[in-house]
């Protein structure tokens, strides 16, 4: 509840950054530090030198503006990003603590880490960071993501997505006395028509969306822009990259059918013009199927008598798994529903299996008892 009271939407986490580095501190990590971006990191010692990595993304979906009216009902607690990802910050401190109070010896030190940017227009830039600096990146042998309640599942694909906004641009003028000057809405218009007939494979599972579309002032005004908002999905990148010349093949061909009637139209002297500006790119990626993360969280499962499925999202798994490594997201207990509405949930009865299952992973990542 003291961390879903501090407001951190993306690119708004100092507050909630600084609140767990202070926890980090008070229960004894080493190294504690705020890095560039605001991710968190501090580490529970050994003598080896690659990490296994914990980590909770520190962000929410919720703007500064948002009232944080946090209540408790029972085992119930009420209010926004309790359980997105206030579950997964209170796993990953409950794990780092039990370590330290029990005194528990490992390998491999571990990582821990409450990172920025998972959450929408983040566009997961809290894990670039960390990928991008080679110290965690030639260091992090294991990744695990803690994410939301809950203990059913284990990601193991990554989801990915790319996303442009594309704006037409004209001339614009008047619907009687301009009329044969290009109309941005109508070439747009072209341009979804030949794009959304493009075919997509069934497996690997690829998705596209026109979500968004606006342009025009008045009904009697030929529009000087247009623009849409696109999501392309897949679990392959190579079919996202193909559905993204897909998109970009058809608004070159609408561009070019209406800029040809300039030559023989002296009523339409300027061209029409379009930018195609990308405002996501969630990398896909998945787990080769002998990986020993999976084998590893498998066998924990099997012990703790708990039915796991692995299923594909989209988590901050995504940049480990884009860059071939051993990585998964799974949640951090206890149950929870709602989560990016006002009315998310978390309910922390059973979650000590949750909580097992996530120390039991890291112990037997570190290689105790091999
Ligand atoms: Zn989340």
């Amino acid at each position: 509840m003291d961390v879903a009271r501090i407001a951190s939407p993306p690119f708004g986490e100092v507050a909630r950054g600084a609140w767990l580095a202070e926890r980090f501190r008070k229960i004894g990590l080493n190294e504690v530090q705020t890095d560039e971006v605001g991710n968190v990191l501090g580490i529970h010692p050994a003598y080896g030198n690659r990490y296994v990595a914990l980590s909770a993304h520190i962000d929410t979906v919720f703007p500064l503006t948002t009232p944080l009216n946090l209540r408790q009902q029972g085992s119930r607690l009420y209010g926004p990003g309790v359980s997105d990802n206030g579950a997964g910050i209170a796993a990953m401190l409950a794990i780092a603590g039990a370590l330290q109070a029990a005194g528990i010896g490992h390998a491999l030190p571990f990582l821990f880490i409450g990172n920025v940017g998972e959450e929408g227009e983040g566009d997961l830039r809290g894990m670039r960071h960390i990928f991008a600096t080679p110290r965690w990146n030639d260091g992090i042998a294991y990744n695990i993501v803690v994410d939301g309640a809950g203990s059913e599942t284990i990601v193991a694909e990554a989801l990915g997505s790319r996303r442009f906004e594309v704006i037409v641009r004209g001339p614009g003028g008047h619907s009687w006395s301009d009329f044969g000057a290009p109309n941005p809405i109508i070439v747009l218009s072209r341009a979804i028509d030949e794009f959304s007939q493009t075919p997509v494979p069934a497996s690997p599972k690829t998705t596209f969306n026109v979500g968004v579309v606006r342009g025009g002032t008045s009904v009697n005004s030929i529009p000087e822009s247009a623009s849409m908002r696109v999501d392309l999905r897949s679990t392959s990148s190579s079919e996202i990259d193909r559905l993204e010349r897909a998109l970009r093949d058809a608004l070159d061909r609408a561009l070019q059918a209406e800029n040809d009637a300039v030559a023989s139209n002296p009523r339409r002297p300027h061209l029409v013009q379009a930018e195609v500006v990308e405002i996501g790119n969630r990398p896909a990626g998945e787990l080769a199927s002998d990986a020993r993360i999976l084998k590893v969280i498998r066998a924990v499962d099997a012990h703790l008598s708990n039915a796991a499925q692995v299923q594909r999202a989209s988590t901050d798994a995504n940049v480990p798994l884009s860059l071939g490594r051993e990585a998964i997201a799974i949640g951090g207990g206890g149950t929870g529903g709602g989560a990016h509405t006002l009315q998310e949930w978390f309910d922390c009865s059973g979650r000590d299996l949750g909580l097992k299952r996530i120390l039991l992973t890291m112990l037997a990542l570190d290689g105790i008892g091999e």
